[in-house]
């Protein structure tokens, strides 16, 4: 697509000389013309403008202040100026540079030149375009786990600090939930290591699908996963977690020659009251999964501190997590 010009000058003869002179480059999809301060802003606002053609009057300092305003919006920081004066008005060019435009010229320098920047001002242009995109692409990246989509551990430790402010702010709970896939590593070692991946892609779609448009999922790690509900106590929280065994179940039935099933164990916590730090409630999630996985898997629990004192003993005696248990943690 071509580029978009946009001309703005505070007398009429040099409105027509700024349009002759765009006219002439044949390189624009159109040329949008302002007569004042009010219209630029407005065109800036509703068109994708990739240069200003624009001209200041002699003893007219008030014409150049409508720069300052570029560097107010993102979007319109990459814009190229390109200023005119007459022959003579030396200040206002340097003033233009000052203030932030990208060139500053006389209207009598041959046509030639004068072509010849615009093209350097959009490729300039262009290249900041890209580069704008590649860093945009590069911090969606960071941010995204690259096999399953989801949002990444980085970010999920960014969006547990800000939901952990926000729910002491608005005095409302929020719940983690925890979950890992059960005996995966038999999985990888029985199937290999693609249909692995395979599998953590599917559970991230289910877990995406689940989950309110308002909730957050993760990966947290590995074969483990995490969701983040704003505004969520537990018994809804526990629905939810119902919720994804159940869609798990049903997507466990594409892997029904798997001799183990596919299922997940779910670790909840909820932030609520004078617990709301990020740590405590990874801390307190994880028991409970943990509590989950002694219990036998494919299950829920809930954080109390009943799977605190398991998670300890068991860690203190080196159990196996498949050991046995007899104690309920929910
Ligand atoms: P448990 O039910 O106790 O959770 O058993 P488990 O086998 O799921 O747990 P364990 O921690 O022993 O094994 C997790 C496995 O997940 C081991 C690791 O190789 C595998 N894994 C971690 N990340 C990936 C991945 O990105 N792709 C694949 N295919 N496997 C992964
Ligand atoms: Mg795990
Ligand atoms: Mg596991």
């Amino acid at each position: 697509m071509k580029p978009q010009a946009l001309i703005f000058a505070h007398s009429t003869d040099h409105l027509d000389a700024l349009a002759a002179m765009s006219a002439c480059t044949g390189q624009f999809e159109s040329v949008l013309r302002c007569r004042n301060e009010q219209e630029l802003m407005a065109a800036l606002e509703e068109k994708g403008v990739d240069i200003i053609f624009s001209s200041a009057r002699r003893d007219h300092e008030g014409d150049l202040l409508w720069l300052k305003d570029l560097s107010k919006r993102d979007a319109w920081k990459d814009i190229q100026v390109m200023v005119f004066t007459e022959e003579y008005d030396v200040d206002n060019r340097v003033a233009a540079l000052e203030l932030g435009a990208d060139d500053a010229l006389s209207f009598r320098v041959p046509r030639r030149e004068i072509e010849a920047r615009i093209r350097a001002r959009l490729k300039t242009r262009t290249s900041l375009r890209n580069l704008r995109k590649a860093r945009a692409d590069l911090a969606r990246m960071a941010l995204t786990d690259s096999l399953t989509g989801l949002c990444n551990r980085a970010f999920f430790d960014v969006t547990l600090e800000s939901e952990a402010a926000r729910s002491t702010r608005t005095d409302t709970p929020f719940s983690l939930l925890l979950i890992d896939v059960d005996h995966f590593k038999w999985i990888n070692d029985t199937y290999g290591h693609q249909l692995g991946d395979t599998v953590l892609q599917a559970i991230a779609r289910v877990l995406r699908q689940t989950v309110r448009k308002s909730d957050m999922a993760f990966r947290y790690g590995g074969e483990e996963f995490a969701l983040v509900l704003p505004d969520t106590p537990i018994p809804s929280a526990r629905i939810l977690a119902e919720r994804v065994h159940g869609e798990i179940a049903e997507l466990a039935r594409s892997y029904s020659h798997f001799r183990q099933p596919l299922t997940v164990s779910v670790g909840i916590s909820c932030a609520s009251g004078d617990l709301r730090d990020p740590h405590l409630l990874i801390e307190q999630a994880d028991c409970a999964l943990y509590a989950a996985k002694r219990n036998g898997r494919n299950r829920t629990e809930i954080f109390h501190l009943d799977s605190r004192e398991d998670f300890s003993r068991a860690t203190e005696k080196g159990l196996p997590l498949d050991a046995p248990t007899t104690r309920m943690t929910s």
